[in-house]
């Protein structure tokens, strides 16, 4: 599907998907090829993103790739010079200028592949992933299997009751489940939300 060699070059490729939907893994396929076929690869993550390792991109089953930690997503562009394939980590904790980096970078010739959850635990598109995914020229979607049903999952239900959006992902607060095993759960999280409202009047 991808050509490693093409007459004119340049575009973007976002692979997104729920926690545990081997994002990251078909990232590094990626450019592990793009690698053999001696093509100069950078691969840039969001400072936030040090769960594991500081200067590595590692999926979940410990696959790793170099990669350089940035603060902004300016920064890719200023560290692109003199590449052929930029890879980017978890897209979606970029600022929203992203779009524009990755489009800049495309025009310069260059070959752009950034994976990143496209919802929020809550259900809702992620940060810049929608508009990222509209300007890319491939979208690849990849599933996790729902840990409660077993089939194709594309959400990630939190596990910890917390409000914070930005919690990176652990295998033990997170849990990949499908669209109908979401609603169930989001439907009970809300009426044990209401319960714990009501409590306090009935003590009155
Ligand atoms: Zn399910």
């Amino acid at each position: 599907m991808f050509l490693e060699s093409a007459s004119r070059k340049g575009w973007i490729e976002v692979i997104c998907g729920s926690m545990f939907s081997g994002k990251t893994e078909e990232l590094i396929r990626r450019l592990r090829r793009a690698e053999f076929a001696h093509q100069r690869v950078e691969i840039f993550k969001p400072r936030i993103d040090v769960r594991y390792s500081e200067e590595e991109v590692v999926s979940h089953n410990a696959n790793t790739i170099r990669s350089t930690p940035v603060d902004s997503s300016q920064s890719i562009l200023l560290m692109s010079s003199d590449v052929d394939v930029v890879g980017i980590d978890e897209a979606q904790f970029f600022d929203e200028n992203i779009v524009d980096v990755c489009r800049s970078l495309a025009d310069r010739g260059i070959r752009v592949i950034a994976a990143g959850l496209d919802m929020d635990y809550l259900g809702n598109p992620f940060g810049p992933m929608p508009a990222l995914m509209a300007e890319a020229e491939y979208v690849t979607k990849v599933h996790a299997i729902c840990v409660r049903c077993g089939n194709l999952a594309h959400h990630s239900h939190r596990l910890t009751r917390n409000d914070r959006l930005v919690m990176l992902g652990e295998k033990d607060t997170y849990e990949p489940v499908c669209r109908h095993c979401f609603a169930e759960l989001r439907a009970q999280e809300i009426s044990e939300r209401e319960h714990r409202e009501r409590e306090p009047e009935a003590e009155k």
